[in-house]
C-alpha cells in the first residue's frame, strides 16, 4: 500500500480519539505527517533504571521511585511549595516543585513515577522542579514502551500526558513508518550514506541506541532543508521562464552625470553591487534582489542610481520606507544629490495635507512625477501609476511581504529591489532568501573612522554627560536615546519626555536640547530633525525612532540608556547613527541590573562592530523563530534541523537542490514530479 501520510488523518492512528485529536491539533498535529514528523526535544536512557542511592549530585538523571508522602506550604515570601517524599528499596529523596500548587492533587502516596531532574545535596537528596511520569497502576510489568529502552520525550500540551502521547506517537510509528514512501533521490542517499526514511522515522522516536538517533538525525535534518531549498530552487527556476519583466533600454546618460557629479567617489563595493542591478534591469526577467549592507555602507545612492536607471529608461520608481523621518530624510537627499537634473521627485506620507497628497497622487498617476518616496502612504489603493517600472523597499524586515507585494503589483512586473541596513546571517540568507538575488556592500566609505563602544553603569552617567560637552565643544552633536516615551511606573525607565526636561534644564543648560519620539506629529519629527541636521541641536534626546537610516554626519556621540532593553540588532542599528562623517565616535551604553542575556549583548556590542557579526550573534541569541522577519516566511517551524548548528548541512542540501534544476531535462522527468508532489507542492 502507497500511502500518503499528508492525506492522512492523524485520527487513523490507534488511541486518537476525537477528544485527542484536538489537543493534538494544539499542538499542530492533523495528519500523519505531522505525528510521525512530531519529534521528541530529547531521549531519557531508561534501559538501566538508576537507584535513588546511585544518583550522581549535580547532573540530571531520572530514575523510579514510589511516593511516600506528599505536602504543600507556603515560604515567608509567598511562594508555594509543594514537596513529595519518594523512596526505593535503597534510598530516598525529596521533589520540590515551586509555585505550582495545583500539583498536589495529581499525586497519590503509594503510586509509583519516573521523575527527571538535576540531583542536589541539601539535608539529603533533593530534586528542584523535576519533569515527572505517572506509572499507571495497571501497567503491566513487563511494559517495554515507557521504561527499560531510550524513550523519547515530547513536547506536551495541556491534556495529553508523556504516556499517552507517546503511545500514540508508537502506535503511528509501528503501523505507519513502514509503509512511508522514501522521497529523496537516490543517488544523494548514497552520497551522504543516509538510512531510508522509514528506519529514521522509527529510530528519531524509538531509538536502539544513541548511534540510531545519530545517523536518523543526519538524514532528516538534510532532508528538512533539501525541502526548503527545493522550494527556493523550483520559484527561481519558475521565475526564469514566467517572471518576464520590463527590459530597460537606458536612452539618456543620465546615471553617469550624475555620478560625475557626486560630492564623493562611489567605493568599489557600490560599483559592484550597482553593476549586478543594472545586468538585471537590462535583462527581460524581473530583477528581485536584496542589497545587503551594514548601517552606513551607502545604500541610499544605490538606490537612487537604480531609479535613475529606471527613469533614463522612462519608467517610473516608487521607494517605500519605514518611517515618515526616513522617507523625509530620503527625499531631501534625492533632492540635494538632484539638484540641476531636470526630475520630478515626490514625498507621499500620510501626515501631509489633503490636498497636497491628492494632487501628488494625480501628479503619479500621469507620470508627471519619476521617482516617488513615502511610507506605507505608497501602497494605498488611491496610488496608481502610469509607468511603474522600479519598486525600491528600505529596511525591508520593517515589512511584511504583503506589504511589498501590494506595491509590487502597482506596476506590471515592475523590477523589485530590497535594502537591508540589519544585515542578515549568512545562514539566512540561504534558507529564506533563496529564491532572490543578493547583492552586498561589504565596504564602508573611506575615512570612516571606528565607533568606539563603552558600556558603563548609572553611577558613571555623570562622566558621560561630561564628555558629550566635550565633544560639543569641539564642535560635535550627540544623540540620547530612551526606550520609552512616558514614564511607565512599573518599568520606573527613564522616559525620554521626562529626561529632556531634565537634562535640558540640570545638566546640559548650556546648549541646544531637543527632543524627537514617535507620537510627534510628522512635521514636528521633521522640524526637529531638520534642526539636528542643520546643527541647531546640540543633542538629541530621542526614542527608538531614531533607529533606522537617520544619517547627520556631524553626530558623533550617541549614549543609550537602559541599553540591556534593546535587542543586539537594534542597538547595532542605533550606533548606526554615529561614525557617519569624518570624526571618531563613541558609543556609551549605560546599563545596570543586567541578567545573562543582557550581559552577553552588551559584551557583545562592546567588541564587535561588524553589523553581521551581530546579527549572527543575535540569532544565536534569540533564536530564528524570534529574529526578524521569520515569522513572514514561515520558516520559524523547523522540526530538527536548527539553522546555525546545521550550516553547513544547510549548504549542501541547497546546493544539491538547485544543481538537480541545473538540469534541462529534470524538469519533464518522474523524478521531478516526485519530488514536487512531495517537498514543493505542499509549500506553494
Ligand atoms: P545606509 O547604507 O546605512 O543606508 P546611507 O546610504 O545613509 O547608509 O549612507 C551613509 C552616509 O554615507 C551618507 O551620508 C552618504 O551620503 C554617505 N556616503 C555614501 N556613499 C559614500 C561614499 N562612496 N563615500 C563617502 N560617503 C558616502
Ligand atoms: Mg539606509
Amino acid at each position: 500500500m502507497k500511502l500518503d501520510p499528508f492525506l492522512t488523518s492523524a485520527r487513523f492512528v490507534k488511541g486518537v480519539g476525537p477528544g485527542k485529536f484536538k489537543i493534538l491539533n494544539q499542538l499542530g498535529i492533523y495528519n500523519l505527517k505531522d505525528l510521525l514528523y512530531y519529534f521528541p526535544y530529547r531521549y531519557e536512557d531508561r534501559r538501566r533504571l538508576k537507584k535513588i542511592k546511585d544518583l550522581k549530585e549535580g547532573r540530571p538523571q531520572s530514575f523510579e521511585a514510589e511516593i511516600l508522602a506528599k505536602g504543600s506550604r507556603r515560604a515567608r515570601n509567598k511562594l508555594s511549595i509543594f514537596q513529595m517524599a519518594l523512596g526505593d528499596e535503597g534510598g530516598r529523596i525529596n521533589a520540590v516543585w515551586f509555585n505550582q500548587p495545583y500539583l498536589k492533587d495529581n499525586f497519590k502516596v503509594g503510586e509509583r513515577l519516573i521523575i527527571y531532574g538535576k540531583i542536589l545535596k541539601r539535608n539529603g537528596l533533593q530534586v528542584i522542579n523535576p519533569e515527572y511520569e505517572l506509572i499507571p497502576e495497571d501497567e503491566a510489568p513487563e511494559d517495554t514502551l515507557h521504561t527499560k529502552r531510550i524513550v523519547p520525550i515530547y513536547g506536551l500540551s495541556k491534556g495529553i500526558s508523556q504516556r499517552v502521547l507517546r503511545k500514540i506517537s508508537f502506535n503511528a510509528v509501528n503501523e505507519f513508518a513502514e509503509v512511508l514512501e522514501d522521497n529523496l533521490p537516490e543517488n544523494l542517499k548514497k552520497r551522504y550514506g543516509f538510512i531510508n526514511i522509514n528506519k529514521a522515522i522509527n529510530d528519531i522516536h524509538f531509538p536502539e541506541s544513541n548511534d540510531s538517533v545519530i545517523a536518523a538525525r543526519k538524514r532528516l535534518i538534510y532532508e528538512e532543508f533539501f525541502g526548503l531549498q527545493l522550494v527556493m530552487a523550483s520559484k527561481k527556476h519558475n521565475d526564469k521562464y514566467v517572471r518576464t519583466g520590463i527590459e530597460f533600454s537606458f536612452k539618456k546618460p543620465l546615471v553617469d552625470d550624475f555620478i560625475k557629479k557626486l560630492p564623493f567617489e562611489l567605493t568599489q563595493a557600490q560599483k559592484k553591487v550597482i553593476a549586478e542591478i543594472r545586468d538585471d534591469l537590462i535583462k527581460p526577467r524581473s530583477m528581485r534582489r536584496l542589497l545587503q549592507g551594514d548601517v552606513g555602507s551607502g545604500k541610499t545612492v544605490v538606490a537612487l542610481i537604480s531609479a535613475l536607471y529606471a527613469l533614463s529608461a522612462g519608467y517610473q520608481a516608487a521607494l517605500m520606507a519605514p518611517t515618515e523621518v526616513l522617507a523625509e530624510q530620503h527625499y531631501r537627499t534625492f533632492k540635494r544629490l538632484m539638484k540641476g537634473f531636470k526630475i520630478s521627485i515626490g514625498l507621499l506620507i500620510s501626515q501631509r495635507k489633503k490636498k497636497e497628497k491628492s494632487e501628488l497622487i494625480d501628479k503619479i498617476k500621469n507620470h508627471k512625477i519619476d521617482i516617488i518616496i513615502g511610507t506605507h502612504a505608497l501602497i494605498q489603493e488611491s496610488v496608481v501609476f502610469k509607468k511603474l517600472g522600479l519598486v525600491i523597499i528600505d529596511e525591508q524586515h520593517k515589512f511584511g511581504v504583503i506589504q511589498r507585494d501590494i506595491l509590487f503589483k502597482k506596476g506590471q512586473n515592475p523590477d523589485m529591489l530590497i535594502m537591508t541596513a540589519t544585515p542578515i546571517p549568512r545562514t539566512l540568507t540561504y534558507s529564506i532568501y533563496g529564491d532572490l538575488d543578493v547583492s552586498v556592500i561589504d565596504e564602508l566609505p573611506s575615512g570612516r573612522k571606528k565607533i568606539t563602544t563603552w558600556w558603563v553603569t548609572k553611577k558613571k552617567i555623570d562622566g558621560a554627560y561630561d564628555f558629550i560637552k566635550q565633544e560639543i565643544k569641539k564642535g560635535r552633536q550627540a544623540y540620547i536615546v530612551y526606550p520609552l516615551v512616558e514614564k511607565s511606573k512599573k518599568l520606573e525607565l527613564k522616559a525620554a519626555k521626562e529626561m529632556y526636561e531634565h537634562l535640558k534644564k540640570d545638566i546640559f543648560s548650556k546648549y541646544k536640547v531637543g527632543l524627537l519620539h514617535g507620537q510627534m506629529k510628522a512635521d514636528e519629527k521633521d522640524k526637529v530633525m531638520l534642526k539636528f541636521k542643520n546643527n541647531k541641536i546640540d543633542i538629541l534626546i530621542s526614542t527608538i525612532v531614531i533607529e533606522v537610516g537617520i544619517d547627520v554626519a556631524n553626530a558623533s556621540v550617541m549614549l543609550i540608556e537602559h541599553a540591556e532593553r534593546f535587542g543586539l540588532s537594534q542597538l547595532h542599528q542605533l550606533r548606526g547613527r554615529i561614525g557617519r562623517g569624518p570624526y571618531e565616535s563613541y558609543c556609551i551604553l549605560v546599563s545596570s541590573a543586567l541578567n545573562d542575556v543582557a550581559k552577553r549583548r552588551l559584551g557583545i556590542m562592546s567588541k564587535v562592530s561588524s553589523g553581521f557579526k551581530i546579527a549572527e550573534e543575535d540569532l544565536m541569541i534569540r533564536g530564528p523563530g524570534e529574529f526578524f522577519g521569520l515569522r513572514q516566511h514561515g520558516f520559524n517551524d523547523l522540526k530538527i534541523a536548527d539553522l546555525i548548528k546545521d550550516e553547513a548541512v544547510l549548504k549542501k542540501a541547497r546546493k544539491d537542490a538547485f544543481d538537480l534544476f541545473r538540469e534541462p531535462e529534470f524538469i519533464e522527468s518522474s523524478a521531478h514530479k516526485k519530488l514536487f508532489k512531495y517537498y514543493i507542492k505542499p509549500f506553494i
